[in-house]
């Protein structure tokens, strides 16, 4: 088989750990797949997108902030990708150049791996943020089928678009930050979807520690630091923590699998992973 490529888009693409993580997977598989970051300016879209169908891409990831302006010139985008507004995964199919969003996916991936025994199906779920991570998850977990999502934003606006978007699916509201409290008590997963608390802002939180209690499991979005200050202080509540750790690994190994039609060698890649963020 022909070597096939896949691509990154993005800008700045120096510090992702996509390519490692990839190649890393497809060599243990013994897969002819070779995996490659380009830094591509947000003029330059257009022409790497006809770049990537004239030389034969197989495949590309696109990151910040290629997401949602790259849609304009792919030829279809799948019903998740299309409800969400915004792309992480392309492939060809009858060199149709398709969107998808593996990021919700990855995350509830990583959810049920974590905690087996836990159907999301049962929860009343709060997310804070309403930015790209967290309209890719709150679609995933709507269609999923949630009880309730809340959703709460520094920006009312932006919480209202996305809840006006997830009715569909599920009952969703919006909840002001600072009203936010009140809800906490209902909610069996919380998800945090800022950057607040992220490396090296380490000792910032958006929600107070009197909010945290032990019937939550708390998802920090954030994997630097692998436990953030919102986690620290959830543990200390007596809730359990999932950080961000595992959406980065699963939505990697939904793009593999699309791309190679292998299932991906997710523990492999986890250690690849956190061999190459952490050591
Ligand atoms: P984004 O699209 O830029 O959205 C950022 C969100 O954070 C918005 O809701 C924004 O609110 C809010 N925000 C930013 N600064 C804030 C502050 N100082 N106080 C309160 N809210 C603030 O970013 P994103 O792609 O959704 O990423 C969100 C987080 O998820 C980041 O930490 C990112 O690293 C993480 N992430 C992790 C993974 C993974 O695989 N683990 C994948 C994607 C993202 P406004 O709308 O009011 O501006």
């Amino acid at each position: 088989m022909q070597e096939q490529l896949i691509a990154l888009l993005g800008h700045p693409v120096h510090h992702s750990k996509s390519p490692q993580m990839q190649n890393a997977a497809f060599q243990s598989l013994g897969l002819p797949y070779h995996y490659m970051a380009f830094d591509v300016l947000p003029s330059q879209l257009k022409e790497a997108v006809e770049g990537l169908r004239a030389l034969g891409f197989h495949g590309a990831n696109v990151t910040i902030p290629h997401k949602i302006p790259i849609i304009p010139f792919l030829d279809a985008l799948t019903p998740l990708a299309k409800a969400i507004g915004a792309v992480n995964t392309l492939y060809f199919e009858n060199d149709r150049l398709i969107g998808d969003n593996t990021d919700g996916q990855g995350y509830l991936a990583s959810l049920s791996h974590e905690f087996p025994h836990v159907d999301p199906k049962m929860m009343t779920v709060g997310i804070v943020g309403a930015g790209g991570a967290a309209r890719a998850i709150a679609f995933t977990l709507a269609q999923y089928g949630v009880r309730k999502l809340y959703i709460t934003n520094r920006h009312d606006q932006k919480a209202e678009e996305l809840v006006a978007g997830l009715q569909a699916w599920t009952a969703a509201e919006v909840v002001s930050m600072d009203t936010f409290q009140n809800v906490m008590p209902q909610l069996q997963l919380l998800i945090h979807s800022t950057p607040v608390g992220m490396s090296p802002n380490v000792d910032e939180s958006v929600i107070p520690n009197a909010w945290l209690h032990s019937d939550l499991i708390v998802s920090d979005l954030i994997y630097n630091p692998n436990e953030t200050k919102l986690l620290r202080e959830a543990k200390e509540r007596g809730a359990s923590i999932h950080n961000g750790i595992g959406m980065l690994v699963h939505q990697g190994a939904l793009s593999f699998e699309r791309w190679t039609g292998r299932k991906a060698p997710i523990d492999f890649m986890k250690v690849e992973l956190l061999n190459r963020l952490y050591t």
